[in-house]
């Protein structure tokens, strides 16, 4: 596997790549690598010729008051994992090489990023949007898998591929949970033991909401206020959000027809976990 940590090098590889005809598959990443990660590794391992993972903890996409400096950063099991699952090349810019000092550009987003985690964290998606368009200008691929875990992130991935004429696949594979419940992140291991039991709540809520509308129940406000009912049972955790949505433009649904995703934010302790389920009507 190769290590590229510069973007003329990576561009290079790529460009290369692409002229004897190879596809290219793409995972970017902030690393601290888990089985959802792995998942997304794995599906494009199998579809693509070549396959890079970015590991960039990007700084644009963290507000000040965020967990930048100390989010998890085990580089070397990131690398080893890496390397078991077949990866060609693991990019790892520096933050001076992605945002140099005469660094302006912007890209927004702004109707998908208005609602749940654009207005939790106002500057998020535009670091977000702005990191993956240069990523995909960099590494050039031709297909990019996300997870669904970022609902919204994937949602608005998708929109800027679109409006801007990308011209990357982007792919969205389920989210990948733990035993109990917990949807996978490499900021469960901020958890404390007694904030660990209770975060598989989050995925209990949505389950709630789940099994209602199975049930044909059409209400979004008996939906919601169902959702909360697990949560209750700790008080110390704080409900940000917990919606039944529209799944493609994640607006809030008036009555449930057709489909809908659920989404939730929670903050247990000093940690915020996000999840959402998809849910077709049964006809
Ligand atoms: P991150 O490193 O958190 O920026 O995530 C990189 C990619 O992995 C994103 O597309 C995430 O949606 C995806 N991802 C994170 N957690 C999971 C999970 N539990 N299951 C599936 N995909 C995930």
């Amino acid at each position: 596997m190769k290590i590229i940590r510069t973007v003329p090098s990576m561009t290079a590889w790529s460009e290369r790549l692409r002229r004897e005809g190879v596809t290219i598959g793409f995972v970017p990443t902030m690393g601290a690598l888990h089985d959802g990660h792995r998942a997304l590794i794995r599906t494009s391992r199998l579809r693509c010729d070549a396959l890079v993972v970015s590991i960039f903890v990007n700084p644009a996409q963290f507000s000040p008051t965020e967990d930048l400096s100390k989010y998890p950063r085990p580089i070397a099991r990131d690398r080893a994992l890496c390397r078991e699952e077949g990866v060609d090349v693991c990019f790892e810019p520096t933050a001076g090489g992605m945002y140099p000092a005469d660094f302006q550009t912007i890209v927004t987003v702004p109707v998908i990023a208005r609602r749940w985690e654009g207005a939790a964290r106002p500057h998020h998606f535009a670091g977000v949007a702005t990191v993956v368009t240069k990523l995909f200008r960099i590494v050039q691929p031709h297909l990019a898998w996300f997870g669904q875990k970022d609902y919204q992130q994937a949602a608005l991935v998708r929109q800027l591929v679109h409006d801007l004429n990308l011209g990357v696949k982007i792919q969205i594979r389920p989210t990948v949970r733990e035993r109990d419940g917990l949807a996978m992140s490499s900021r469960n291991v901020y958890l404390s033991a007694n904030e660990r039991r209770m975060a598989p709540l989050l995925s209990q809520a949505l389950r709630v909401g789940r099994r209602m509308i199975a049930d044909r129940v059409r209400d979004v406000a008996a939906i919601e206020q169902a959702m909360r009912q697990p949560l209750k049972r700790e008080p110390t955790i704080h409900v940000e959000y917990l919606a039944v949505c529209d799944p493609d433009g994640l607006e809030p649904l008036p009555v449930v027809a057709t489909h809908a995703v659920l989404l939730g934010a929670v903050q247990i302790g000093s940690v915020r976990l996000i999840d959402n389920m998809l849910v077709r009507i049964p006809s």
